[in-house]
């Protein structure tokens, strides 16, 4: 038995318009499905009865083991630029798109499985996810959800009942998530790299409905949909830098036309600032570092300004390559002015000075090699600006001599220019600067004892990081650096 329609409902704009866009598939059929985690409040935005979605047929929605006719579930076609290297043909190896939901505002969602098994473009892989993965995946998806980053959204996690081998046997999981759509930049490179232009054509339209819908009527609105993608991707980027996340697979697969995160495959937050930080087992040349990201968002739009040019302009494409090539080319002053604008609002700046991009660049020159760590910083500087002593914040470097006592009293002097109240600051700095960021220490030892089937550590880290603004007596070890012999994290990604 699968859900009705009266009990889930599907409206597939994806299936409906975009034919020869996906493959009509199934999930694979899973001995034990077991929800582990649902979300409840997301389920209820989403207009989904939580009741519903318990049921035996629900879980089996929610892990693909069986899906209602309705859903007309599909694995969609996409390509890739993977670490500089163009695949011509990636496409959901081990994620079904479900279909689509509308949420209470009439927004629409995709319901997208990962995990679910294997599908006509699984290439060597076996479709499966594992425990592990799939919980990360929730948790700092959820933290980045709540931190007010664009995201895709867990909705529930399940377990299969079977067992997937990867370095050792580990147990079968499916991740269930939302997102406004799973465009990206990959899925318009499928199409143009086989000529195709009608179809990037036809994709570029559908995009601009989902996502642009003002522009669907306006003579340049292919060039302009660059301009929404980049500004999306700008602002998307200055926020994942703001607050210390490192992406780890900016493969243009992974970069989507509506400026939302998604693939939280080796993802991690830094812990002392390093602009070279890399956690991801497979990045050995450090190209998705976390300094480097801005730079390769603009590498990623320039393959999507690729796919454009017969679409800018049919006749001439000269003139197509012209214009997008200036529109890629302000991207670097835009990011800058987003960057700025955020760091800004970290240090408490309400007003504009001309100084203030070399004060905020100070900062991190005053950071480098210090070891001190970037989340707490900016509230141990809400606590100065608000009037508590200076220590506190010094403490944070190993030698706050060597450029940090000098950073300190250009910012206090910048500090006696604005005219609110320090307590009015430091409060609105609280309100952007995070006291709980996911912890690669704190992330682990939830994900090993979720493993031994212990799911308060989970549940704990979970809740914590639903309000990361609101510090809490009793969450004194949230808040805390890796412990010294936590050692270097690595992550990994296609586990
Ligand atoms: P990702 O690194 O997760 O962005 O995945 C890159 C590509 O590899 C996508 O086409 C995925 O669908 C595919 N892929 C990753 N893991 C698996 C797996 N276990 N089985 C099949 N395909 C996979
Ligand atoms: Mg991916």
């Amino acid at each position: 038995m699968s859900l009705q329609p009266s009990e889930i409902s599907f409206d597939n704009s994806y299936v409906r318009e975009l034919d020869g866009f996906f493959v009509p598939w199934k999930g694979a059929e899973f001995p034990a499905p077991e929800l582990l985690r649902l979300n409840h409040s997301l389920a209820e935005q989403l207009g989904l009865s939580t009741k519903t979605l318990t049921t035996d047929e629900g879980v089996n929605l929610l892990t693909g083991a069986s899906l209602p006719d309705h859903a007309a579930s599909i694995a969609l076609a996409y390509a890739g630029h993977q670490f500089g290297g163009f695949s011509p043909q990636l496409g959901d190896g081990r994620a079904l798109l479900v279909g689509e939901v509308l949420d209470l505002d009439g927004d629409r969602y995709d319901l997208h499985l990962k995990g679910s098994g294997r599908t006509p473009f699984s290439r060597g892989g076996d479709g499966k996810a594992v425990l592990g993965p799939v919980l990360r995946e929730y948790l700092i998806g959820e933290a980045m959800h709540a931190l007010g980053i664009p995201t895709s959204r867990a909705l529930a996690a399940s377990l299969t009942g079977e067992m997937v081998a990867r370095e050792k046997l580990e147990q079968g999981a499916v991740l269930a998530r939302v997102a406004s759509s799973h465009l990206r930049i990959g899925t318009f490179q499928f199409f143009a790299a086989r000529g195709e232009t009608e179809k990037v054509c036809k994709l570029a339209d559908y995009a601009i409905n989902r996502h642009y819908p003002d522009l669907a009527n306006q003579s340049e609105r292919y060039l302009e949909l660059f301009r929404r993608v980049r500004d999306a991707q700008v602002s998307l980027i200055a926020k994942w830098v703001l607050v210390g996340f490192v992406h780890g697979v900016m493969n243009t697969d992974n970069m989507t036309i509506s400026g939302e995160t998604i693939d939280y495959g080796p993802c991690a937050f830094i812990d002392t600032y390093d602009p070279k930080a890399v956690f991801s087992s497979i990045d050995e040349h450090g190209r998705y570092a976390y300094g480097s990201q801005p730079t390769i968002g603009q590498w990623n739009l320039a393959r999507f300004a690729e796919t454009l040019i017969d679409l800018v302009n049919p006749d001439d494409s000269k003139d197509a390559i012209e214009r997008l090539t200036s529109e890629l080319n302000i991207y670097p002053a835009k990011y800058q002015s987003e960057w700025l604008a955020g760091m800004r609002a970290k240090l408490g700046l309400l007003r504009n000075d001309d100084d203030d991009l070399q004060l905020a660049n100070g900062l991190y020159e005053s950071m480098e090699n210090q070891n001190v760590d970037f989340t707490n910083l900016f509230r141990s500087l809400a606590a100065l600006v608000e009037g508590n002593d200076k220590e506190p914040v010094r403490a944070l470097f190993d030698d706050p001599q060597a450029g940090f006592n000098d950073w300190l009293v250009r910012y206090e002097a910048r500090l006696q220019r604005e005219e609110t109240s320090p307590v009015a600051r430091a409060q609105a700095m609280n309100r952007i600067n995070p006291a709980y960021i996911p912890r690669n220490h704190l992330v682990e030892e939830s994900l090993s004892a979720a493993n031994e089937g212990d799911m308060k550590p989970f549940d704990q880290l979970y809740e914590v990081l639903s309000h990361p603004f609101d510090e809490r007596p009793g969450a004194e070890r949230f808040a805390e650096p890796a412990p010294a012999d936590f050692g270097r994290y690595m992550t990994f990604c296609g586990t």
